[in-house]
């Protein structure tokens, strides 16, 4: 151990660390071609090129036809998701999903009730589209349940939600030795709270589906000395000790009340 106390940490494990993360834009308008306009300007910006929308609060013929017109006008090459946030029935998931299936969207999260996790395991074996569990998770134990039944193609992982850093990780573990993909989630953190969560995501061995920390992107002042890398769609971990960012203390003070 004591030999290994100045190497790297990437290179203690293996080079398995990720030295950076995808991660993806919410479109929140409402308006498809605001929607539209929004995520053409990320594109061009390199900031990011996959795209999730939040359904379920209106009628759902209307949700789905904005989704596949946002999709359709961006092209194949771009990913588009949407995260249902447990709203629809499983007969209103059948009807939704196979169109949302043909329109070419590839990430369909959380789309029934918490509690019927039998209901997404149906949905999962039924369609080609990945099917993602994210509330229905709360830490390993919840994990492995689901992973035991395959009733999910994807975990959405959440530090807060799993129970911590550690946890988090063995969530990912028993998604890994299940075959199921992950996504690193996100609840809004700010800079500390995303730089925690990216540090963890980093030691992921599959992150087939990127992640959604861009929760400080929607702060209006910086917090940090440094601010943080978002370059290229990705991410960038810094290499400091520990989370790698140092607070702006003078800011801090500013923003006291
Ligand atoms: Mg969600």
């Amino acid at each position: 151990q004591a030999k290994r106390l100045g190497v790297p940490l990437s290179e203690v494990l293996g080079g398995r660390l990720r030295n950076s993360l995808p991660v993806l834009w919410t479109l929140a308008s409402g308006d498809t071609e605001k929607d539209i306009a929004e995520a053409r300007k990320m594109i061009e910006l390199k900031r990011h090129n996959t795209f999730k929308l939040k359904i379920g609060s209106r009628p759902l013929q209307h949700d789905v036809d904005h989704v596949i017109a946002i999709k359709k006008a961006l092209g194949a090459d771009i990913s588009v998701r949407v995260d249902v946030n447990r709203a629809w029935s499983e007969l209103e998931c059948i009807q939704g999903i196979q169109q949302l299936q043909d329109g070419g969207i590839d990430l369909i999260e959380q789309p029934c009730a918490i509690q019927n996790t039998e209901a997404l395991a149906r949905l999962t074996q039924r369609f080609d589209v990945a099917i993602m569990a994210d509330e229905a998770l709360t830490g390993p134990d919840s994990a492995y349940r689901i992973a035991k039944s395959h009733g999910a193609d994807v975990f959405a992982v959440k530090i807060e939600q799993s129970g911590g850093l550690i946890e988090a990780c063995e969530v990912a573990k028993v998604a890994g030795l299940a075959g199921i993909d992950l996504y690193g989630g996100t609840m809004l953190e700010g800079p500390v709270g995303s730089m925690a969560s990216a540090h963890a995501f980093a030691t992921f061995e599959t992150l087939a589906f990127g992640t959604e920390l861009f929760g400080p992107l929607l702060l209006t002042e910086e917090i940090l000395k440094e601010p943080l890398r978002y370059e290229n769609f990705e991410l960038h971990l810094p290499t400091a000790p520990g989370l790698g960012i140092e607070i702006d203390e003078d800011k801090i003070e500013k923003l006291r009340r």
